[in-house]
């Protein structure tokens, strides 16, 4: 212990000493600060030392948005050009259908297989009535059969059918009627707007999406919808390989390029997409 100064000149008994008492005290104090709430206290102090703008500031939940990609009249051309491009990005559409076309005769519409395969792929499937009239100027007893039979039509091919679309957005009071009696539940327009929390469903506004909407006017619409926790209802008609025109020089459908652009900008932007009758069951969830 020679050279040790003075100070630590301690005998080994007296460090053992020291050195149990040191473990005692520690021990004691650990209990102490444990019980006294120290570590309250410590947590505390380093929460104030955090600059403010490292502080982790809580999150604000955004609101719950939906989309729906809905598609009018069953045709081939949706099938063979839609179709593909929502099953490689594994969103799902509601599909509305002309059932007087089930049969195959005219290929311009999907026959009673390719719904059936669109229903085992996840694709909503929805009546569009029979022959696609309009409802409003035709007998009420010849609208429940074209409500009630389409119902029936897709039913017998063991597809369960709850939602409808009016031919040409056309519809009065007594239609409306008619579709509810016919156990749907819910009727969906042409006309351009968003579906309003606990609104009627059998008023379901939709916007309608042709070549002649940039792709640029969609993605404000689903950001929209995104930050207010809207149910954005997209309708597409006609899905082509080139943009068509009609007589009046306006396009009639989109281009397949198109929807992908919809497609990858719904994917990118973390979109809750969702079948008609997907979001009438969250919005009755939510309105609860
Ligand atoms: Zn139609």
């Amino acid at each position: 212990m020679k050279y040790i100064s003075p100070l630590f000149s301690i005998s080994h008994k007296k460090v053992k000493f020291f050195s149990v008492a040191t473990i005692i005290f520690c021990g004691v104090f650990i209990v102490y600060s444990i019980s006294s709430g120290l570590e309250k206290t410590v947590a505390t102090s380093t929460k104030m030392t955090v600059k403010p703008a490292l502080a982790s500031k809580p999150k604000k939940p955004k609101p719950f948005h939906m989309v729906s990609l809905t598609f009018d009249d069953g045709t081939e051309e949706v099938y063979q050009n839609a179709i593909p491009i929502l099953n490689a990005a594994h969103l799902k559409s509601t599909q509305y259908i002309i059932t007087n076309y089930l049969d195959g005769h005219d290929p311009n519409f999907m026959d009673a297989s390719q719904v059936q395969t669109l229903y085992h792929q996840g694709h909503e499937i929805a009546s569009h009535t029979q022959s696609h009239q309009d409802l409003t100027s035709m007998s009420m007893e010849r609208v429940d059969t074209e409500l009630q039979g389409s119902k029936k039509d897709l039913e017998n091919l063991g597809i369960p059918v709850v939602d409808f679309a009016y031919p040409g957005g056309l519809y009065n009071q007594p239609v409306e009627a008619a579709v509810q009696r016919a156990g749907y539940e819910s009727g969906r327009k042409l006309e351009n707007g968003l579906p309003l929390k606990g609104g009627n469903p059998m008023e379901m506004p939709a916007i309608i999406v042709t070549s002649d909407i940039p792709v640029t006017k969609i993605l404000d619409l689903c950001v929209w919808a995104q930050n207010n926790g809207r149910w954005l209802v997209l309708v597409f008609h006609r899905v082509t390989p080139a943009p068509e025109l009609d007589l009046t020089g306006k396009h009639l459908s989109i281009t397949t390029g198109e929807l992908k652009s919809i497609v990858n900008l719904l994917i990118s932007h973390k979109m809750n997409v969702v079948t008609i009758q997907q979001g009438l069951a969250t919005e009755s969830k939510l309105l609860q």
